[in-house]
């Protein structure tokens, strides 16, 4: 595979949700302007521009796929990595981009559209290639790595004894992460679910999304502390025809070409400060870990987009969280990383929406 520097980029998308029912009941005001025809937003004397800015009138997140994600879908099939991050404070809309909420944005958003073009490019190739798919779905709390699809360890919360939600489940260790000789991720036991079928593929996204831990905070009692990674590994074994005007061979004579690569699909945890939330004790320390993955991410997301930095061969600090070491392999190398970063509109949330887009530019 050849690598040009092209190829490394992060794009930075911004997508400004509209304001919900409970900031129209504090009777908010939009503080969030986009420049009509730029990729720029405007919060107070503050000026930001991006690759993309979605979100107002008009906004449809089938705009987003085809512009942001369907490129890596295209590349994925290439033999890429690619790596789509929803970045946002608690509320802002990552689960509902990213279409993991089995509530309102569930078949609207991204991860369901990649499912449905992945398998529908799979139907009009099947006949010169062969696929296989595998999906796998972890969160990242506390920096510990968690298996969201160990059937083993499914949730109690669903077997109607009153208890929603539910802790860390008792006897499910965490997941260590492994380097290969050649640079590759691997995570020692996870669970990787052979999928043949889009149904099979929903399936995995729901049972994972159905066990994420949730815990209660001051800021929003569904608030999600953890990182949520749904991997999809697309392996693609293609025949090589003999050229044209050549004997007919035997199959023995053709040789075959093997491609392998992962699409990460990224809700990560709420990028609030600890204080804000009212935090202490337990969730105090979990908030602190999260910032720890979301700082590391910053500086590595930094480091790969600065291509003076990249050509002095400048360290890029991976280890610095599970978060940034887990995605090495694919924010890095020949890559494809998108990042939407998710604002509200809402006058109250200036001050973090300010973090977010100070973030998201760092990223570019
Ligand atoms: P997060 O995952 O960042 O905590 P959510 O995706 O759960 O945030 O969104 C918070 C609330 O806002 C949810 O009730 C969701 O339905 C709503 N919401 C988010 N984005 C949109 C949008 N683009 N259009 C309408 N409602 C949205
Ligand atoms: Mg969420």
């Amino acid at each position: 595979m050849e690598t040009s520097s092209e190829d490394c980029c992060v794009k930075v998308a911004v997508h400004i949700r509209p304001l919900i029912g409970d900031e129209r009941f504090q009777a908010c005001k939009e503080c969030v302007t986009v420049v009509p025809g730029k990729p720029q937003v405007q919060i107070g004397t503050h000026s930001f521009t991006f690759d993309y800015v979605y979100g107002g009138s008009g906004f449809s997140s089938s705009a987003i796929f085809e512009e942001c994600i369907a490129p890596l879908v295209d590349g994925f099939f290439q033999g890429y990595n690619g790596t789509v991050l929803a970045y946002g404070q608690t509320g802002s809309g990552k689960t509902y981009t990213m279409g993991t909420g089995f509530k309102d944005g569930c078949k609207t958003g991204l991860v369901p559209q990649v499912m449905n073009a992945l398998f529908s490019r799979i139907e009009t190739l099947k006949h010169q290639i062969e696929f296989q798919l595998h999906v796998s779905f972890i969160e990242i709390l506390n920096e510990e790595v968690r298996d969201l699809l160990d059937s083993t360890s499914i949730s109690k919360s669903d077997t109607g004894n009153g208890h929603a939600g539910k802790a860390t489940v008792p006897g499910r260790p965490p997941i260590q992460i492994r380097e290969t000789t050649n640079g590759v991720i691997t995570l020692a036991g996870l669970t990787e679910v052979d999928v043949n079928t889009l149904e099979d593929m929903a399936a995995c996204l729901e049972q994972g999304s159905l066990s994420r831990a949730t815990g209660s905070t001051n800021m929003n009692n569904q608030s999600s502390r953890s990182h949520a990674i749904f991997t999809i590994t697309l392996e693609q074994i293609r025949k090589l025809h003999p050229s044209i005007g050549g004997e007919a061979s035997l199959d023995e004579d053709m040789g075959e070409e093997y491609l392998c690569a992962k699409l990460h699909l990224v809700d990560l945890a709420g990028s609030e400060r600890a204080k804000r939330t009212g935090s202490a004790g337990l969730r105090l320390k979990e908030g602190i870990y999260i910032n720890k993955g979301l700082l590391a991410l910053g500086n590595v997301i930094s480091a790969l987009g600065d291509e003076k930095k990249r050509k002095e061969g400048v360290h890029v600090p991976y280890r610095d969280s599970k978060l940034t070491r887990l995605l090495q392999d694919s924010l890095g190398g020949n890559g494809k990383t998108v990042m939407i970063a998710c604002i509200s509109p809402a006058d109250i949330n200036v001050e973090e929406t300010l973090n977010t887009l100070k973030y998201a530019n760092r990223a570019r």
